[in-house]
C-alpha cells in the first residue's frame, strides 16, 4: 500500500500538481448504460468465445481457428461457430466444445428497485470515459483555454477471460490516466511530448532502469476501436517483454459519440478538441518497480536478498533503531530521533522505528523492504565517547556502509 500511493502520488505530482493545464477528477464506477453505448463498449469491447463442456473453461474462438491456420478476420459469431464444428475443434484439454458466444468484458449489474432493460448498468472498464462525461463540467466551471487535460487515478473493471501473472492481469484493476484536448492540427507534438514523459516518469520519478523499457507502435489492425495512433511502452517483466502503459490518439471519437464540442474563444468558433490519452496501469507500474529493484547480493560474507528501491518510491526512506532494546536511555534517545524526524512534513509517513530483536536481523528486515537508511543510537550517540555525543550511525542500504552523522544534520540528509 505504501509503495503503491507513493507512485501514485509521484504521478499526480508529475502530472496534474507541477501543470496549470490539468484539472483532476474523481468520477463514478457506475455510469448510465448510455455511456457505455456511446462510447461503443457495448458493441465493441467484446471478445468471442467458447466454453470446454467438461472443465467449463472458455476460450478465444477466434484464437482456436488462428492455430490452425484459418484467419478469423471479419467473421461473424455464426461463421466462427459452424468452422469449429465442421473441423471438430476441441478443447485445448482434449473436450467438446460448445457455441461461440459474444463475450463483454464489461462486468454488468442493475441499478435501483426494477431488473429490465433500463436499469442494466456497467463497472466502468476504463477510466476515460468517466473524464469524456465530466467535460462539459469541466470547461463550464473553469473555462479553460486548448489545450488542456483531465486526470484521475481510479479502478476499472475487466471481466477477464484468464486473469494471470500475479498483479499483472487482474479483473479490478486500478489505472493513472489523462484525457489531454487539444486544436486538431496540434495532436502530433502534444502525443510526442507525452511519449517523452511517460519514459521519464518511470525512469527520473520511479528510477526503473531505461533498459528495461521498450516503445512499440501498433500496427492498424491491432489498436483499440478509438485511436488513429497508438504507442504501447513494454517493460521487461519476470514474466517478459510485456505492456506497462499505453499512448493513444483517439481523435474526436469521445467527445463526438457524447455529443459534447468546445467554444474557442480566440477564434470565434465552435468544433470538436481532439484528444491524446496517455494511460498507466497502477498494478502493472507497482509490478515493474518490484520486480526491477529485487536484488541478490552477497554482504560481509552472507548470501542477502534485498529490493533497491529510489528513496523516492521506497515506504520507508529511514528506520530508526536503538542499539539494544533493554536499555531505556537507548530506547528514548531513539524514541527522539524517531518523532523529530517523523515531524517534518516530507519525512512523515515516511521513517520507521524497530527494537525487535538484534540490530543485524533489524537491518535485513529494513534491506527486504528497501529502505534506503537505517539510524541507529548507540552508547556514543549518549556521550560514552564525548567526541561522537549527540551522533548516529546512518546505514547504507545497498554499500551496507555506515558513516556517523549529527543528530540535527539528519533531515536535510534524507530530504536530499
Ligand atoms: P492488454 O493488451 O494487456 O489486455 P490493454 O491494451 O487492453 O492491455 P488498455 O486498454 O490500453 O490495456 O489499458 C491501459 C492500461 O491499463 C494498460 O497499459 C495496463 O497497464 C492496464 N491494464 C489493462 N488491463 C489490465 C488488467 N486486466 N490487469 C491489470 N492492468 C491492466
Amino acid at each position: 500500500m505504501a509503495l503503491k500511493k507513493n507512485i501514485e502520488n509521484l504521478w499526480w505530482k508529475r502530472f496534474v500538481l507541477d501543470r496549470e493545464d490539468m484539472y483532476g477528477i474523481d468520477a463514478a464506477i457506475l455510469m448510465n448504460q448510455e455511456v457505455w453505448k456511446s462510447s461503443g463498449h457495448v458493441a465493441g469491447f467484446a471478445d468471442p468465445l467458447v466454453e470446454d463442456m467438461k472443465t467449463k473453461k472458455r476460450y478465444r474462438a477466434d484464437h482456436l481457428l488462428e492455430e490452425i491456420g484459418i484467419d478469423p478476420k471479419g467473421m461473424t459469431l455464426a461463421e466462427m461457430d459452424a468452422l469449429i464444428k465442421e473441423k471438430g475443434i476441441k478443447s485445448p484439454d482434449g473436450n467438446a466444445l460448445g457455441d461461440v458466444r459474444q463475450f463483454n468484458m464489461m462486468f454488468k449489474t442493475h441499478v435501483g428497485a426494477s431488473e429490465d432493460e433500463t436499469s442494466i448498468s456497467y463497472l466502468r472498464p476504463e477510466t476515460a470515459q468517466g473524464m469524456f462525461v465530466n467535460f462539459k463540467n469541466v470547461v463550464d466551471s473553469f473555462h479553460p483555454k486548448l489545450p488542456f487535460g483531465m486526470a484521475q487515478i481510479g479502478k476499472a473493471f475487466r471481466n477477464e477471460i484468464a486473469p494471470r501473472d500475479f498483479i499483472f492481469r487482474v479483473r479490478e484493476l486500478e489505472q493513472m490516466e489523462i484525457e489531454y484536448f487539444v486544436k486538431p492540427d496540434d495532436w502530433r507534438g502534444v502525443f510526442d511530448a507525452f511519449q517523452k514523459e511517460q519514459v521519464e516518469f518511470l525512469t527520473d520519478d520511479l528510477g526503473l532502469p531505461a533498459t528495461f523499457i521498450h516503445q512499440v507502435e501498433i500496427a492498424d489492425a491491432d489498436r483499440a476501436h478509438y485511436s488513429k495512433h497508438s504507442v504501447d511502452t513494454e517493460f521487461d517483466f519476470p514474466i517478459g517483454q510485456k505492456e506497462l502503459l499505453g499512448l493513444a490518439y483517439r481523435t474526436d471519437y469521445d467527445l463526438k459519440a457524447h455529443g459534447l464540442d468546445y467554444f474557442d474563444e480566440e477564434s470565434k468558433s465552435r468544433f470538436v478538441p481532439h484528444c491524446i490519452e496517455p494511460t498507466f496501469g497502477v498494478g502493472r507500474t507497482l509490478l515493474a518497480v518490484l520486480s526491477s529493484a529485487y536484488t541478490e547480493d552477497e554482504l560481509g560474507g552472507e548470501k542477502r536478498v534485498y529490493l533497491k528501491l529510489s528513496p523516492k518510491v521506497a515506504p520507508y526512506i529511514a528506520a530508526v533503531f536503538p542499539l539494544l532494546k533493554n536499555k531505556p536511555e537507548l530506547v528514548d534517545k531513539a524514541r527522539e530521533v524517531f518523532n523529530m524526524l517523523r515531524k517534518d512534513s516530507a519525512l512523515s509517513g515516511r521513517i520507521a522505528f524497530d527494537d525487535n530483536g538484534n540490530i543485524g536481523k533489524r537491518y535485513r528486515r529494513q534491506d527486504e523492504i528497501g529502505t534506503p537508511f537505517c539510524i541507529t543510537v548507540d552508547f556514543d550517540t549518549l556521550g560514552e565517547n564525548p567526541e561522537n555525543k549527540d551522533t548516529v550511525t546512518l546505514r547504507n542500504r545497498d554499500t551496507g556502509e555506515q558513516e556517523r552523522v549529527n543528530i540535527k544534520n539528519l533531515v536535510e540528509l534524507l530530504k536530499k
